[in-house]
């Protein structure tokens, strides 16, 4: 059977700049490679969650992947701690958290505790409270953050965050966004964790010590994105491809662990800008020379550039990308997929719904089109017409020909 890559470079898809002469940062870069691969494939536009609508990176992930979000999305929580490895259950609500500082009156000083480096003094001490039937399980992430999970019968992740997102003004009480019993009861007993968790960090004798080594104490749980947590059909059980996850960021370690796939580490993904991008391509075709079927491979600085609004930035490192694709010129039997989870376009530096280009390179598999650039435009005109992200995964099935028959 034919082995599986996708590549999902983060907020691709771009408009026009004028100071590229109105081409798109992707049109502008010089791409000799990613332009062969578009030349031997099919190309096309896709809107992950479907037309005009403005995805974060979860939820387009999701839908790429093939998950009907309407089904499998509650909230980024249950992502973000599925990449920590933490184990979810159903009925389970789960929370990003930050560590941050607060003053005397509850107001926001810093939401990262001054870039606190490690949570896990911290957090080990809040791990394991329990109030009114429900189990608070913490974990340290990266820097200041950390991974919450509410465990126990009777949840709702219908709450409110209680990080306020600004500094300098008070922290939020957690409220319930519905009238359901259940968010009412998770709003209090998170309400009752987050004062408890005060309480211990505020007298914890690390922060004594960095009080007197001039830094702010990591005095309090700043929380987001409460998701609910059903259970999900593995990637391999809905695809019959067994699959790994290749990533430096956390959401999409927490993907590809959230669908059930094997999170790959691999020394050098960083998330950013300096990332390995050879060592993450060659570990995916060594996972595919191996045990997988079926490499996600996800590429974050894009979307960061757009973020930045730093259109030269975006198109030096499409043209990174570009060389270390070489590596993906001759696969044998192998559908190589390249697309972005959404635009974010550097004039708008945010996320947007505008479409991005796609492309399914395998010899022997795909009918070609008469497309020679990896581009916004040059994909408009491409053989694959305009899909959603929903639509991406019944494709790559029927290319590979494992699509079911529909009828006799
Ligand atoms: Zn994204």
């Amino acid at each position: 059977m034919s082995k599986v890559i996708l590549l999902i470079l983060d907020g691709l898809g771009d408009r026009p700049i004028k100071e590229l002469g109105n081409k798109t940062p992707l049109e502008a870069a010089h791409t000799p490679n990613l332009d062969a691969l578009a030349t031997r494939g099919i190309c096309g536009l896709q809107n992950a969650v479907g037309v005009g609508q403005r995805p974060g990176s979860d939820t387009s992930h999701l839908a790429i992947l093939g998950y009907d979000l309407d089904k499998y999305y509650t909230g980024r929580g249950t992502i973000e701690v599925s990449g920590l490895g933490m184990e979810l259950q159903e009925g389970d609500v789960a929370l990003r958290g930050n560590l941050g500082t607060v003053d005397n009156n509850l107001v926001t000083v810093d939401r990262r505790a001054g870039r606190i480096e490690d949570t896990s003094p911290f957090v080990k001490d809040l791990d394991g409270l329990t109030y009114q039937g429900i189990t608070l399980h913490i974990k340290p992430g990266t820097g200041h953050r950390a991974g919450i999970i509410l465990r126990g019968p009777g949840l709702s992740s219908r709450i409110s965050d209680n990080d306020p997102h600004e500094v300098g003004v008070k922290v939020h009480e957690v409220r319930p966004l519905d009238d359901s019993p259940e968010a009412a009861f998770t709003a209090r007993v998170l309400n009752h964790f987050l004062h408890q968790a005060h309480e211990i960090l505020k007298n914890h004798p690390l922060n004594k010590e960095r009080r007197r080594a001039g830094k702010l104490p990591a005095n309090y749980l700043l929380c987001r994105g409460a998701g609910y947590y059903k259970k999900i059909e593995k990637f391999s059980e809905r695809y019959g491809l067994k699959a790994c996850a290749i990533a430096g960021g956390g959401l999409y370690k927490g993907i590809g662990a959230f669908t059930g796939m094997t999170v790959l580490s691999v020394p050098g993904a960083t998330g950013m800008a300096d990332t390995d991008l050879s060592a993450k391509f060659n570990a995916a075709l060594q996972a595919l020379a191996g045990e997988f079927d079926f490499a996600f491979v996800h590429v974050k600085a894009t979307d960061a550039f757009g973020e930045d609004g730093d259109f030269l930035g975006k198109k030096a490192f499409i043209e990174k990308i570009d060389q270390a694709t070489e590596v993906f010129l001759d696969l044998p039997d192998t559908l190589l997929v390249v697309t972005g989870d959404h635009s974010t376009p550097c004039s708008l530096k945010k996320h947007s719904g505008d479409p991005v280009p796609l492309m399914m390179i395998g010899e022997g598999m795909v009918r070609t089109d008469h497309v020679t650039a990896f581009g916004e435009r040059a994909c408009a005109t491409g053989g694959l017409g305009r899909l959603t992200g929903l639509m991406i995964m019944p494709e790559i099935i029927n290319l590979l020909g494992l699509a079911p028959l529909i009828g006799d």
